[in-house]
Formats: C-alpha cells, sequence, structure tokens
C-alpha cells in the first residue's frame, strides 16, 4: 500500500500510518449532501463541510457512510466532541494542505475516528482522504457517492475514464463532438477573463459543451443594465459580483462542473493565474484586461480566444453590428500584432499602474464609443469563437481571425489565418526561443 502522499512533518511519530493492506476504507455519500457541500466548498475554499460518520463492516474493510454535511467555517476541533463521536472534514486544496495535516490540526482524541478528505483544486476528480482511528491513520481508498451516476471515485485513478454517453444528459454533445473531441473538451479546464455579456454566454456555452472546470475573473457586480442580455442572471443577483453569481447558477446547472471565482482585475491577480489551462478566453472590454490576457497565454502557452463586439452608428443613422473574434496561439500573433490596442500607451500605462490609480486622460463614458449592445449579437460572436476552439481541438486550425459584420440586412463573414508580425515585442522573443 503507497503511503498517503505529502506526508511528513514533526508530528508523524503521533499519527503513524499504518499499512492499510488488509483493511480498505471506503466513504459513502449520498448526492444530495455531497452535491451542497461541493457547491459551497467551491464557492468559498475556505469553507469545510463536516457531518458525522458511521462505520459499517464490509468484505475486506470498512465504508464509514455520511447522512449529512454541514458547512462550517472553523475546523471542528476533538477537544470540542465527545470521546466517543466519529466525523468526517471535507475540504478543498489550500496551499498544498494534506488531508494528514488536517487531521493534525482537528486535534482528535485517541477514541474518536475522524476522516479527512481534500478535493485537489487543479484536477477534477481528484482527492486525497486519511482515516485517524484509535491513534493510527490509514489511506482512504475509494469515495463513492450514491445518485444520477452513481459517482465512483478512486484514489490512485480519481475521476474514471468516461464512456462516450449515447444516452442521457451528455448523448447529444458527445454525439455532435464524437469522441475524441468531447473527451478533451470534458477534460478541459478554461480560464475566462470577463464575465460580462459575451463572457456570461462564453461560460454558459462551454458548460453546456461539458467542460468539466472553468475559471472567472471580473472585478464588478451585476448591474440592472447587465440583466437584458446575461441569461440565468435575476434580479436578486443585482449587487453582486457577477463571476460568483454566474457560479452559483452554473453549477446549479452541472452539478459536477467546478468552478473557481476571482473577483478582482486580471491586470492585479496575474501572478496567482498559474492553472493548467487548456484556455484562456479574453471577454472585456478594457484593452488593458485584453493585454494582460494576452500575457499569460505566452507565459503560460495556452491559446487564447479573444471575443469582442460592437455597435456603431454613423452620422446618418446607420448602425453597423460587429464582431471580431481572434484565436491566437503563443508566438503565433497576439491582440498587439492582430488587429492592434486602440490606445497602446494608455494601455501599458494601466496595466502598469497600481490598484486606485487615476486614469490618464478624459474618461469616455461608454455611449460615446458604442451605441448600446444587444444579446443576439454576443451569442453570434461568442459562437463562432467557441467553434475555432473546436477547430483547434480537432487539428483544422491555427491563429484565426473571424469578422462578422452587418450593415443593412446583409451578414458579411470575413475569416483568415494570421500570423504574428515580424517586429512585435510581444511575440517575437517567443519565436526566437522556439
Ligand atoms: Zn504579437
Amino acid at each position: 500500500m503507497t503511503p498517503v502522499a505529502g506526508i511528513k512533518g514533526p508530528n508523524m511519530s503521533q499519527l503513524p500510518l499504518v499499512n492499510a493492506s488488509e483493511s480498505h476504507h471506503g466513504l459513502v455519500l449520498s448526492h444530495g449532501p455531497w452535491e451542497q457541500a461541493l457547491r459551497a466548498i467551491l464557492m468559498d475554499p475556505g469553507l469545510i463541510a463536516a457531518g458525522s460518520i458511521r462505520a459499517v463492516s464490509v468484505s475486506g474493510g470498512t465504508e464509514w457512510l455520511v447522512d449529512r454535511l454541514d458547512v462550517v467555517t472553523d475546523l471542528p476541533q476533538g477537544s470540542q466532541r465527545w470521546p466517543l463521536t466519529n466525523w468526517i472534514i471535507l475540504s478543498m486544496e489550500r496551499s498544498g494542505q494534506t488531508a494528514m495535516q488536517v487531521i493534525q490540526q482537528a486535534r482528535p482524541r485517541q477514541s474518536q475516528t475522524v476522516v479527512a478528505v481534500v478535493l485537489n483544486g487543479h484536477e477534477r476528480g481528484k482527492w486525497e482522504g486519511v482515516v485517524h482511528q484509535q491513534g493510527h491513520c490509514f489511506p482512504l481508498q475509494s469515495l463513492r457517492v450514491v445518485g444520477p451516476g452513481m459517482l465512483a471515485l478512486d484514489h490512485q485513478t480519481g475521476f474514471p475514464a468516461e464512456p462516450i454517453p449515447e444516452q442521457g444528459r451528455w448523448s447529444r454533445t458527445a454525439g455532435a463532438l464524437g469522441a475524441s473531441l468531447w473527451r478533451q473538451v470534458r477534460s478541459s479546464h478554461v480560464l475566462l477573463v470577463g464575465c460580462g455579456r459575451n463572457g456570461t454566454l462564453a461560460a454558459w456555452q462551454l458548460a453546456g459543451l461539458g467542460v468539466s472546470h472553468l475559471t472567472l475573473v471580473d472585478p464588478d457586480q451585476l448591474e440592472l443594465a447587465n440583466l437584458d442580455a446575461m441569461p440565468g442572471m435575476a434580479l436578486d443577483d443585482v449587487g453582486q459580483f457577477k463571476v460568483l453569481a454566474l457560479a452559483r447558477h452554473l453549477v446549479e446547472f452541472n452539478p459536477d462542473l467546478l468552478v473557481h471565482c476571482q473577483p478582482e482585475p486580471v491586470t492585479e491577480i496575474l501572478a496567482r493565474l498559474r492553472g493548467r489551462f487548456q484556455l484562456v478566453i479574453s471577454c472585456v472590454d478594457q484593452e488593458a484586461a485584453r493585454l494582460a490576457v494576452s500575457w499569460l497565454s505566452r507565459e503560460l502557452l495556452i491559446p487564447h480566444l479573444d471575443i469582442g463586439t460592437s455597435i456603431t452608428r454613423d452620422d446618418r443613422g446607420q448602425t453597423e453590428l460587429s464582431g471580431d473574434v481572434r484565436l491566437l496561439l503563443p508566438s503565433d500573433g497576439c491582440v498587439e500584432c492582430v488587429g492592434g490596442i486602440a490606445v497602446r500607451e494608455q494601455s501599458l500605462y494601466e496595466f502598469a499602474a497600481p490598484r486606485g490609480s487615476l486614469h490618464r486622460g478624459e474618461p469616455i463614458a461608454w455611449h460615446q464609443q458604442r451605441a448600446g449592445s444587444l444579446g443576439h449579437l454576443n451569442g453570434v460572436a461568442v459562437g463562432a469563437g467557441l467553434e475555432l476552439w473546436l477547430s483547434l481541438l480537432r487539428g483544422t486550425t491555427s491563429s484565426f481571425w473571424q469578422r462578422i459584420a452587418w450593415s443593412t440586412a446583409t451578414c458579411r463573414v470575413d475569416g483568415a489565418t494570421v500570423q504574428a508580425a515580424e517586429d512585435c515585442p510581444h511575440c517575437r522573443p517567443v519565436r526566437e526561443t522556439a
């Protein structure tokens, strides 16, 4: 039996790990408490789910059954509980904390059994667990959720390789994508920067495609004027951070979706955005944020999908709708050399300026730049963007710029493969070291 990973520290002599090859420890939960707890700790990894457990001896070992879980802010301590009580602590991995460290912090009495499960914050379905019983610690080897789908997560393999569904929730999507693409999409972690109109639609379409893990970044709170083109949002959500409201609705739609929220400006948290993302999407209306995502794309070597829409009205009152969708691979083009940055110096200043800095120049009201926005235009642009990503996964496209525009009733769709400019300071260093 492989010892539980990450066990170290001076206190281990007090909590020896016992070779558990003859005694399997498994955890069994019903899907109601599991989903409720998961939702809460995904939304706020500082929270903990805890509840009492009972043991059932099964062939070859013990199963620990959980009937209910309560979401709490403080780690339950052994000294606060009766000597013969048994409980579970379910938490999200924070700063590399192991299940054994959770046990050590909970300080259970010798007579108390405690199961600690730490969910991996980065890999869907991965977790680590330890059972403390009579002063000894054993690895927890399996976790089962009783309910639709009968989720079973093995300690060694994590989420089982999913068969291609022929029926049920994902059958239509999987059928349209085909087996290989479906698996790629399903195992993807997408970083989405900007959760306004385009961003919200992108999040819903990604969740609908079956993407398993999203990280949402947006510092804004939801305003009444956002509701017309942000599906799923309700009046009650007004005033909340967009990312938190969106995440809550997404998880209601798909309980096994892992969502991380960052309600902060992307320019200020770049150092923290170090996940193993398969795609980063920017749906932003500030060039500094667009530049920041572009920088991240190059630093982490992630494809960058930039989606923007605009509605303008000329002097004669003629309205033009347009959408620009750019799929940019690191070193093969960036938002600076493909399409360009509107006010380069200003954008670079905002990118580098500390939080709370005054903006340079005259502030520009949104209606001075555009005539408004329309949900159906957002839908067309986002759909075009995600199809570009699927084409990338299929291997049929590379860096590509798709432009969609309407003037009068005619829809014009233009698209072309793009390359980095020879003198692009952003792309060049990557190409030179490639
Ligand atoms: Zn470039």
